[in-house]
């Protein structure tokens, strides 16, 4: 950069002029027919994947995937000292969780990589070096200190802070001799006072006068990394991309961003700025609610389908307003002409309930059911460990059963590890002076019962039960059928509460209903 600054001094820094200007392309909503569609998710590794980024990098895997397209992930590291680590790895990890993994990306590679920006760097300074040569770009040479008095001023004005864009017009030989004291300033790009206007795809026509707000702002910094603005636009245009589906937060900035397209004579892609996704409340979703971070969703059970269902439900880009749209539903169905301007509000209280319904699709798929049976089997095993009463529940077909039956009232495998469930995993403690029935009639019920269970070639099914169960309890005098139920259910699971005493039977099975049953018989006598 110094040697080039060298040879510009030799020239009229403003002299030369690249001689055509580039507005922004007419917008279609939509892409030109036949046109390549790339979109890219450009988070900066500052933090782990958040539902902020999800819903970015959602829409655009949706719209890259609608139109055949590719959809690119680039990590921009470029502030260096805003770098959290293993977020380059959870941001890849997650997006490969959630199902909408890259085309291109810093683990898969691709034909317009590196997908780092700091591996990038040459670029960016090849850009800088054509705009310090044409003129649209000068050295800056302020120190912090004064950089720092700036904003000190501004704010005691109570002003904005600016660049007061004093390097703007420093002579060649004020730069020269700046440079041969300080040869690696930072580069500012020199706003011109007409920021092109745009079709934005969400917002409309818009133009920000960024040079009557801002002054001009640093694209290159001194120890050669760029800037946002300047890698963004060079990424952006050497990596092909057709549109940009960013965050409305930076629908102020691409005024600029196309001042730098129009200074490097590049063709600038479409833009479409989504709106912000807030809390229910309306409050922005913090970093500081540990809630909205993917891996938390992950580890509490939670299905990506729900997270995308949810995300794209409380926003807009499609026709109705429907619950449980898996992802392919989500990518025919989607259309961007239908993204409103207005912010999306998310209602995580309703997550449960999206992903009871995500959970009961995936139960009825003979195909994906045996993942969801391993993922219980986990799940028993690190909560229960040696508490569990013996291998045979964590048999598949067992797991399969309990899953099968407990589809559409259960929200997360994790909700059947909570006490209401431990019945199916552990024997409780029951003496027969809690079953709330004289002993006498116990053993005529228990009898009976056992009887019942040891019926050659009985089908458990929970029909089967309550027709059995209601003629047990007919054929006993002054013991209603509830307290039949009672006795049971206490007998089986130690508790007053939990699924039908049926559903407990097939559940468990007549074996170990029949094991239950002894075991409380054989406490009589003994103290509770
Ligand atoms: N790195 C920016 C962010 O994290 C990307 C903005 C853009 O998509 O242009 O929000």
């Amino acid at each position: 950069m110094a040697a080039l600054l060298k040879r510009l001094l030799r020239a009229d820094p403003r002299a030369v002029a690249l001689g055509h200007s580039v507005g922004c392309r007419e917008a279609s909503l939509g892409p030109d027919p036949g046109a390549t569609v790339r979109v890219r998710f450009a988070p900066s590794p500052t933090g782990f994947l958040h539902l902020g980024g999800l819903r970015t990098a959602l829409y655009n895997y949706i719209f890259a995937k609608k139109h055949q397209g590719s959809f690119i992930l680039r990590l921009e590291d470029t502030d260096q000292s805003r770098l959290v680590p293993r977020a380059a790895e959870n941001i890849e990890d997650m997006l490969e969780w959630a199902g909408i993994p890259p085309d291109e990306s810093p683990r898969r590679g691709g034909p317009a990589g590196p997908y780092i920006q700091s591996q990038r760097l040459a670029l960016y300074a090849q850009a800088s070096d054509a705009l310090l040569k044409s003129g649209a770009a000068y050295p800056c040479f302020c120190s912090p200190q004064r950089l720092e008095l700036l904003k000190k001023e501004a704010l005691r004005n109570r002003q904005t802070p600016r660049y007061d864009n004093r390097c703007r017009n420093l002579s060649q030989a004020q730069v020269a001799q700046k440079l041969a004291m300080d040869p690696k300033p930072a580069i500012r790009f020199r706003l011109e006072e007409a920021a092109p206007a745009f079709q934005d795809l969400v917002y409309g026509w818009t133009q920000h006068e960024v040079a009557s707000v801002e002054g001009d702002p640093v694209i290159l910094k001194s120890d050669g990394f760029p800037t946002y603005h300047l890698a963004c636009v060079v990424d952006d245009h050497h990596m092909n991309i057709s549109h940009v589906l960013r965050g409305s937060e930076w629908l102020v900035s691409t005024s600029k961003h196309l001042l730098l397209y129009q200074a490097l004579g590049w063709q600038p892609p479409q833009f479409a700025h989504l709106p912000l996704l807030l809390n229910r409340d309306g409050s922005k979703l913090s970093k500081r609610q540990k809630d909205i971070f993917l891996e938390h969703f992950a580890a509490a059970g939670f299905l990506p389908e729900a997270l995308l269902d949810i995300i794209t439900n409380c926003g807009s880009g499609f026709a109705e307003n429907q619950m449980g749209r898996t992802l392919p539903e989500l990518i025919t169905q989607f259309d961007l002409t239908r993204i409103t301007c207005h912010s999306a509000l998310l209602d995580l209280e309703k997550l449960p309930e999206f992903n009871r319904l995500h959970l009961q699709r995936l139960v009825s798929n003979e195909t994906q059911r045996p993942q969801l049976v391993e993922k219980l089997q986990t799940l028993v095993k690190e909560a229960f460990g040696n508490q569990l009463q013996d291998k045979d529940v964590l048999d598949p077909a067992y797991l399969e059963r309990i899953i099968l039956l407990r589809q559409g009232h259960i929200s997360r495998l994790q909700d059947l590890l909570s006490p209401v469930y431990s019945y199916l995993w552990t024997r409780p403690a029951v003496h027969r002076s809690q079953l709330g029935i004289d002993s006498e009639k116990v053993d005529v019920i228990v009898k009976r019962l056992l009887g019942l269970l040891g019926r050659s070639g009985l089908n458990l099914t929970q029909d089967v039960v309550n027709r059995e169960l209601k003629k047990l309890s007919e054929g006993l005098e002054d013991t209603k059928y509830s307290s039949v139920m009672k006795l049971l259910r206490m007998t089986l699971s130690g508790q007053l509460q939990g699924p039908p005493v049926a559903e407990m039977m097939v559940s468990l099975g007549p074996k170990e209903v029949q094991e239950r049953i002894q075991k409380v018989l054989s406490s009589q006598g003994e103290n509770t």
